[in-house]
């Protein structure tokens, strides 16, 4: 019976020469010998090299397509061994060719550039709840690589230059050659001598060693808008680390944190804090002088009657909107204090408080009895 050629490359039929040599590439990738060790993938890299070359003759492709098999034509013809001994394949360079692709990042041709982007940097900060809400301007220090300023990125040492490499003719590549079931296969590695950059430093700068770049600390002033929450980072493009050979720097990043304060806890661009009233001032109401986030005052009218639990809410007196204008709410939440410790006098004038409030006489738990304080307490074993 015939192979399944498309079935090998994991294909239907009707497949483009496109998806052909895409699938190829992929199982070769993870199947050549020269990656991969293990006898079955060996194997299975002969069948997809098989059903490779089968699918991209036209000649071989119409035989499949009818139901035959183009490489059996019995003992004897063609040879019998390596597909890629024959004509038909292309040769030693389409191998190489559907094995890297042209751009496929293994053995990219040419010489590379000795200079490369540079790294970004992250630094973390701590600032306080003012700052983050209402913004400042920050001094920070970063140890990061900044350009030589010797060679000013080139490497060398004052007055000399960079020479041809001798080793791969400043090709930045070089080959070799090694025999394999295959026939001979080449491989492409970058030159070890200049790192594939074609050229050597035949005198590197005394300063960065031909790096083109060195470390430094350096102070740089960073603006922290009013609004910017925890977790947060702020983007100072080009203040990264410079590139290897002077190339350009990449962003350094500023990231927020936030030290808890003491009165106020932030939600977002709302604020948050708690006060404490006393039971009579709850009850009778109060004017609370209150000190905001920016050192203001201001007074927190409470009404009389508040519950424990009461949020009172201070328009426009939280955190500004970031990326909007205004600025969110302040919630202060109201905690209501029992008095302990009475005094003779107190406890009697609370009694009798109670006595006109019809309050002193407790009601039966099932929540029977008239108008008594605990009259409306729901009985939670019902
Ligand atoms: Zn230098
Ligand atoms: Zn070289």
């Amino acid at each position: 019976m015939a192979t399944d050629y498309y079935g090998v490359l994991g294909l239907s039929r009707g497949a483009s020469d496109a998806d052909i040599k895409k699938a190829y590439r992929r199982l070769a990738r993870d199947l050549h010998p020269d990656v991969n060790p293990d006898p079955e993938a060996k194997e299975r890299f002969q069948e997809v090299s098989r059903a490779y070359q089968a699918l991209t003759d036209p000649d071989k492709r119409r035989i499949v397509d009818l139901g035959g098999d183009p490489f059996d034509t019995g003992p004897g013809a063609g040879g019998g061994g390596s597909p890629f001994g024959q004509a038909g394949f292309g040769g030693l360079g389409d191998i190489m060719d559907a094995f890297f692709g042209g751009a496929a990042g293994m053995g990219a041709r040419g010489p590379r550039s000795r200079v490369r982007e540079g790294d970004d940097a992250l630094i973390r900060i701590e600032l306080d709840l003012e700052q983050t809400v209402f913004g400042t301007t920050e001094e920070i220090t970063v140890d990061t690589a900044v350009l030589c300023g010797t060679c000013t990125g080139a490497g060398t040492a004052p007055g000399t230059h960079p020479v041809t490499c001798t080793t791969c003719s400043g090709r930045g590549e070089v080959q070799s050659v090694q025999r394999s079931f295959l026939g001979q296969v080449v491989s492409t590695r970058p030159c070890p001598t200049c790192a594939g950059t074609g050229q050597v430093i035949p005198e590197p700068c005394p300063e960065c060693g031909s790096e083109g770049r060195v470390r430094a600390r350096r102070t740089i002033p960073v603006k922290v808008p009013a609004g910017v929450e925890d977790g947060m980072r702020i983007r100072l493009t080009g203040r990264g680390e410079v590139g290897p050979g002077g190339g350009p720097a990449g962003d350094l990043y500023v990231e927020i944190r936030e030290r808890p304060h003491e009165v106020f806890r932030r939600d977002g661009e709302d604020l948050h804090c708690h006060v404490t009233l006393p039971m009579t001032a709850a009850a009778l109401g109060t004017t609370l002088p209150l000190t905001l986030l920016d050192g203001g005052e201001t007074d927190v009218d409470v009404r009389p009657g508040t519950q424990p639990g009461t949020v009172l809410t201070l328009r426009g007196q939280g955190a500004p909107r970031l990326r909007a204008t205004g600025r969110g709410n302040l919630l202060v939440h109201v905690d209501v204090q029992t008095p302990t410790r009475l005094d003779a006098e107190q406890e009697k004038l609370l009694r009798e408080l109670a006595v006109l409030r019809g309050e002193d006489r407790p009601a039966s738990a099932s929540g029977e009895g008239h108008g008594g304080l605990f009259s409306r307490v729901r009985n939670p074993f019902k």
